[in-house]
This record gives structure tokens, sequence and C-alpha cells, in this order.
């Protein structure tokens, strides 16, 4: 016994604790260095968001403005697709639920900047654990991700929590509420903007608010969501689809707008 913690020590002493694999942990060190970051994608040394409870309610069951779209009102999902046609989630007692296998679903309509609120629920049964148990995630214009997951006592690498820009930022704290209690979030995205020449000016940025609590305030992505790798930027496009992950657990969401953000002097 002595002996092993002799042998820690000393691989602390040396700086080769990294290379050590925590039980019941995995170790991204195979992956790519995030750039301006000391960490590798899906870091598991990287620091684990402190937790905070969040109020009651939030901006749980807000109605619509007067020039949002309604994306989803609770019955029907006449405003999304998906790679299969038509969207093939379940939808009941004013929510729609992920359907495993029957894929992510996208809206029909494009949008620019905007602001987007909506409602998701993670599983009340807890199945599966780290990224296996209660995951979806909005995929701005099915490109940048931020993440939805069961967090509530979940340890997962922290880029991957919910409320992260899914393997490129944690949130600045996991402001879950329990399995099967409705959340809210409300995301304000910028899109990226490119100049004539496609050159792009303007990263993407967000601003997200779960339950109350900011996530991420104008945060640049350093380009497109990806697992396990470092995204870049693609092809010029200043508008998309927003879409909902099948990410394989019966995800509810509800009470879901949007609207655009319009410009300063520009009624
Ligand atoms: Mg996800």
């Amino acid at each position: 016994m002595r002996k092993t913690a002799i042998t820690l020590a000393a691989l602390l002493g040396a700086g080769l604790v990294s290379t050590l694999a925590a039980p019941g942990k995995v170790e991204h060190k195979e992956t790519p260095m995030l750039p301006g970051q000391p960490w590798h994608v899906h870091d598991m040394n990287r620091p684990v968001p402190r937790v905070v409870t969040p109020g009651a309610t939030f901006s749980h069951g807000a109605p619509a403005p007067s020039d949002a779209v309604v994306l989803f009102n609770g019955t029907d999902l006449s405003k999304w697709k998906s790679d299969k046609g038509e969207a093939g989630w379940k939808v009941e007692n004013g929510y729609m639920e992920v359907v495993k296998k029957s894929g992510s679903i996208s809206t029909k309509d494009e949008f620019g900047d905007f602001q987007l609120h909506l409602e998701f629920a993670t599983p009340a049964k807890v199945e599966g654990n780290s990224q296996g148990r209660g995951n979806s995630g909005v995929f701005i214009f099915g490109k940048y991700e931020v993440q939805v997951l069961d967090s509530y006592d979940n340890p997962t690498y922290p880029d991957g929590q919910c409320g992260a820009l899914y393997g490129q930022c944690p949130p600045l704290a996991t402001a879950v509420k329990k399995p099967g209690e409705w959340q809210s979030y409300d995301i304000i995205f910028e899109a990226p903007k490119w100049d004539d020449a496609g050159k792009l000016v303007n990263r993407a940025n967000v601003t997200v608010i779960l339950n109350g609590v900011v996530m991420h305030h104008h945060k640049e992505y350093i380009g497109e969501t990806k697992h396990g790798e470092v995204g870049t930027y693609g092809k010029p496009q200043s508008r998309g689809t927003i879409e909902l992950q099948d990410h394989g657990n019966p995800m509810r969401f509800r009470n879901i707008w949007i609207r655009n953000l319009g410009e300063y002097d520009k009624p």
C-alpha cells in the first residue's frame, strides 16, 4: 500500500499523472489540443463547473412574443422535418419526445441571428451514464451544438456537460434540474460572418441561459461541433436550420419559439 502511494507521488512530481486514467473515467489524452486553451478536446482533467441550484422557474412556460415564430406549441411537428422526410418523434401531452433511431429533427425554416426559447426534460427513469444518459442537443445550423444532457450527478468530461459548447467549452456552471423536471433554455446566437471573398470575419457566438443561470455570454465557437476533434468553419453560411439531436435517449421538448434579433436603427 505504502509502496503504491510513493509511486503515485513520484509520478505526480514528474508531471506524469495526466497519463493515468482515474478509475471509471475515460481519458482523452489522445484527442488534439483545443486552440488557445491548455486542454485537450474532452479533457477529463479540465475543472468541473461548479454546481448551482437553479430557481424553481425562470422562463418556463414563457409565452411567445408577437414577432416570434412558434416552432412547437405542443400539438404537432408541422414546422419540423428529418432526413427521412417527416419528423418521426412522438407528440403527446404537450411535448415532443425523441423516438430512438428516428433521427434528429430540424426546422423547415432557416434563421440567422436569433433568440431561441425551448424547454426540455431528461428521462425521469435514469439509464446509462456519462454521455449515454439523457443526451440530446441543440444544433444551430446543424453545426454548432449547445449540449443537452442529464448532468444531474452524472460525471462526464466537462466540455460535454449540459450547457457546454460540446467539445469546445464547458458551461460557466452546472445548473441542471433533476431527471424528469422541465428545464428552460434561452439561447441568443449570432451567426458567423464572411466577407464577399468568402473569408471568415466574425466567428459564430452564443449566449446561453439554462434555468435562469448564464452558461455562456457571447462565447465564440472555435468551429463546427465535432466529437474528439477540433472543428473548423466550413463554407460561408449565415442562415440555417435549428436541429434537435436524437442521441438514442427519450428526451422531451416543449414550448419552442424563435425570433430574429433584428438590427439597431433598422425597425
Ligand atoms: Mg448532444
